[in-house]
């Protein structure tokens, strides 16, 4: 049975409570794991505090060889730790190493700038005094994860906490706490002082809670829904905690008439259908240029008919279930929510059943056309593999619509026109606009929404900045 790790030793939940963990394709049980609270989050709140001691003096060429052996230890371990996350979240194996594969680059990454940490000197008005900055960790950390990316979107929050000297702690979500565990403690293994990084599982109103109120815990770096993320920054407010907020996202794609056809429906397909369509960078909205309509809207019917739609754990399988039974029914009630209102079903519309697929929660990738757009498959986040197409009239018309969103994370152009493709680049409102391409968050570039999709940045040289506290320093 999996623990938590508090200090470097493996641990049970003080109340010796458990929550089970279930394969959302079979319905099986897969683990169990502790069912901590407040308690235990206070307990590795010590722990941190001791791990920071240690760790924040730790030279940072040793703090990048820990973390670049820490990577290397995660890449021996890669098939064990990809298979446990296909298990308990339901992704293709294939999708499931990359994942694992991402997080060791992603600390990798931090590793090699653990060692470019910079303070300034300033000139002062007054000549017989000089001023400096000078940078140091924050201190501890909290890192809240939610279930769709739980390896990855731990990496985003630890790698550039640890590179900068801070000590932390994960919550993973209750649903995907294993492949989180696993590699918390093969962290550990690479050499980091005990309690430097830590994890709790348990309950987001008992473990995350405590860590939101905590005094001790300075900063939190949450990945979520937006509802929650507005509740972590009003309850992070009372203590002044700093806070980063990765929320969710309705990323539009806009398919110019000169785009190429063929690419664009290929990597939307991929773009909406990844990860069953849980993820915060799907593609959720989709723009198409009346010209061209017809053409692209049949290359999109062929592929997601033709998606291999099934167990991760199965060579080939293209898209997994949903993560959990209530997932299902939300994607399901948006369908037909939209289609009360009108909405013609182009591919999928239902659930998949029959032998492999009745205890699964799986669901055909899904097409939709004529959508009012007071659909919830518009307005909210559509959670799963269902996608509106729109027909529109030319750019401007696309990018009005791609901003009549309350969110603003990811968005997309496919044209072969550098005017129209900078044009959008400059006026949709989001953290990032991809010309011609689509999915990958690079490590090197800065992520994070603007609008309700969140407050602060992870990737890029930038995250570092979330974790590092600067002091202004007068020598006379
Ligand atoms: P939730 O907001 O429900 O949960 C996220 C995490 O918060 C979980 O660990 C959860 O714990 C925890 N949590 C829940 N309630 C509280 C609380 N009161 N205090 C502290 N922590 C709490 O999101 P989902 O799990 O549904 O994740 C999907 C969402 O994440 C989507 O909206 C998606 O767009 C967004 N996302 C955003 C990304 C970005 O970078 N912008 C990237 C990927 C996803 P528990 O599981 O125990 O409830």
């Amino acid at each position: 049975m999996a623990q938590m790790v508090i200090g470097g030793e493996s641990v049970d939940a003080l109340s010796h409570e458990f929550t089970d963990i279930y394969n959302p394709a079979t319905g099986e049980l897969v683990d169990r794991v502790p069912r901590g609270n407040a308690e235990d989050v206070r307990r590795a709140v010590s722990a941190a505090e001791e791990g920071f001691k240690a760790w924040s003096r730790t030279a940072p060429a040793k703090r990048e060889a820990i973390l670049m052996k820490g990577a290397d230890l995660i890449r021996e371990h890669l098939e064990e730790v990809a298979t446990l996350l296909t298990k308990e979240q339901g992704k293709p194996l294939r999708d499931a190493s990359i994942e694992v594969g991402r997080f060791a680059e992603n600390l990798e990454f931090y590793a090699g700038l653990a060692t470019k940490i910079r303070g300034e000197q300033v000139p002062l008005a007054d000549p017989t005094k000089y001023g400096m900055i000078i940078r140091h960790p924050i201190g501890i950390c909290g890192a809240i994860v939610p279930w769709n990316f739980p390896v990855s979107l731990m990496g985003n929050k630890i790698a550039p906490a640890l590179a900068a000297g801070n000590s932390i702690i994960v919550k993973p979500a209750s649903t995907t706490p294993l492949a989180a565990i696993r590699c918390i403690e093969i962290l550990n293994e690479a050499g980091l002082p005990a309690g430097t990084l830590n994890i709790v599982t348990g309950p987001g109103g008992a473990v995350g809670e405590e860590m939101l109120v905590n005094p001790k815990i300075r900063k939190i770096a949450f990945t979520g829904e937006t509802g929650t993320g507005i509740h972590v920054m009003e309850a992070a407010a009372r203590e002044m905690k700093r806070v980063t907020l990765e929320l969710g996202g309705s990323d539009p794609t806009i398919v110019c008439d000169d785009a190429d056809l063929a690419k664009a429906a290929a990597m939307i397909s991929i773009g909406r259908f990844f990860n069953c369509g849980q993820a915060c960078l799907a593609v959720k909205r989709l723009y198409v240029f009346e010209s061209v309509a017809d053409e692209f809207i049949d290359l999109m019917v062929g592929r997601a008919n033709r998606l291999k739609v099934g167990n991760g754990l199965t060579q080939g399988t293209q898209m997994g279930p949903l993560h959990t039974a209530t997932q299902r029914d939300e994607i399901e009630a948006m369908v037909e929510d939209a289609k009360k209102r009108g909405a013609d079903v182009l591919a999928g519309g239902e659930r998949i059943t029959g032998e492999g697929f009745d205890n699964g929660n799986f669901y055909k990738p899904t097409l939709l056309v004529n959508v009012d757009p007071d659909s919830r498959v518009v307005r909210e986040e559509a959670f799963g593999p269902a996608l509106p197409i729109f027909r529109v009239k030319d750019l401007d018309d696309a990018i009005e619509q791609a901003n009549r969103s309350e969110y603003g994370l990811g968005s997309s152009i496919w044209t072969t026109s550098m005017a129209k493709a900078h044009e959008a680049a400059e006026r949709i409102e989001a953290g990032y606009t991809w010309v011609n391409d689509l999915h990958v968050a690079y490590d090197e570039l800065p992520f994070g929404g603007v609008k309700h999709s969140g407050v602060g940045k992870e990737h890029g040289v930038e995250a570092m900045d979330f974790y590092l506290e600067s002091k202004s320093i007068v020598m006379a």
